[in-house]
């Protein structure tokens, strides 16, 4: 059940409605909009009376959501979800770009990359210090070292970080590191990890599972938000097919579809979403064509060299290009960068 309060409702009127809700012995999730507030009652509803609720002067009405997801459901707030990250306002008119490498390597290519991004305007890094590998063998990142390289080349140039955080136990140090915790598409059904991630207020990078259908990336995020945390930023990356001649297949219509069903931002990553460097400036000016409020794209200032994603990572001046063209795609769907 979503209990929608009307514009001028206090409060207070929002607090003895979840006192109501939780005498009862179910849980009240409040997500507090530009103009009005909702509460998601968690739990059996049958334990509550709808009248009672839609009878008071501040609630505007009392609806039933059908869909298993309701927190990060259109029908609950109409208005999208803004994100702001460092004066970047996701989900907004304002296209966020974030950039920057598949794993922090060393202090020198990150600060190496940081300032080539930094010169372009960008202002949220990428890099992974944690690396969910398909082989044991394979870098699996610097972990602690990795993300305090990360914080320190971040604030040199005033640019806020995303990270992937694999395990509950390492959220609180990628927590005072960054500022933006990705879950990656191999961990987008860990649920536990969802939870945790839902106890903190640093905003999330979604990725969408290798193999989730839509419903169940929006689950995914509904336990983030049901948990308490409603700055969830939503990313396609490809889900996997048949096809062999790129890494994933990337499912734009996700963008389009998911703008239909929920408030929250989404975002297309290209790179992980084709594995093909050919591929990543056509595939990101597609996202920005079909509505999506952002691209993530890897890059590395000597990709050969990379120790992670090397076939995918441009260099710096080819990413330059890309937001060059990219230009005239964002201001036909009258947004800016
Ligand atoms: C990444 O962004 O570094 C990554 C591993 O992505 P994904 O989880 O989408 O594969
Ligand atoms: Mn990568």
């Amino acid at each position: 059940m979503i209990i929608v309060f009307r514009a001028g409702a206090t409060q207070s009127n929002v607090a003895s409605v979840m006192k109501e809700i939780e005498d009862k012995g179910l849980k009240p999730v409040p997500l507090y909009g530009t103009e009005r507030t909702v509460i998601a009652v968690i739990g059996d509803e049958r334990e509550l009376n709808e009248g009672h609720f839609e009878s008071l002067p501040y609630v505007e009405k009392v609806m039933r959501v059908l869909k298993p997801f309701k927190l990060v459901s259109r029908e609950t707030k109409p208005e999208p979800t803004i994100i702001d990250v460092n004066g970047v306002k996701i989900g907004s008119k304002q296209i966020c770009a974030i950039a920057g490498p598949c794993s922090v390597e060393s202090e020198k290519q990150m600060d190496s990359v940081a300032s080539s991004l930094k010169k372009m305007g960008i202002r949220i890094m990428r890099a992974g210090a944690y690396k969910p590998r398909t082989g044991p063998y394979s870098f699996q990142g610097l972990g602690k070292e990795g993300l305090q390289i990360l914080n320190e080349v971040g604030k040199k140039y005033g640019m806020a970080t995303v990270t992937e955080v694999l395990d509950p136990r390492d959220i609180e140090a990628v927590s005072t590191h960054c500022d933006v915790l990705q879950i990656g598409a191999r961990n987008m059904q860990n649920f536990e990890l969802l939870k945790e991630v839902g106890a903190c207020q640093k905003p999330i990078l979604l990725k969408r599972g290798l193999c989730a259908t839509i419903e169940e990336f929006l689950l995914a995020a509904e336990y983030i938000l049901s948990h308490g945390n409603p700055n969830v930023i939503l990313c396609e990356r490809g889900i996997r097919t048949f096809e062999k001649e790129t890494r994933n297949t990337l499912a734009l219509a996700t963008v389009p579809l998911v703008k239909e069903l929920s408030h929250l931002p989404i975002i297309v990553d290209p790179t992980h979403g084709t594995g093909k460097k050919s591929l990543i400036a056509p595939m990101a000016k597609a996202a920005i064509a079909c509505g999506a409020d952002g691209f993530i794209i890897e890059v590395h200032p000597n990709p050969e060299e990379a120790l992670s994603d090397a076939d995918q990572q441009l260099l710096p001046s080819q990413f330059e290009t890309l937001l060059k063209e990219i230009q005239p795609i964002v201001d036909a769907v009258g947004r800016h960068l």
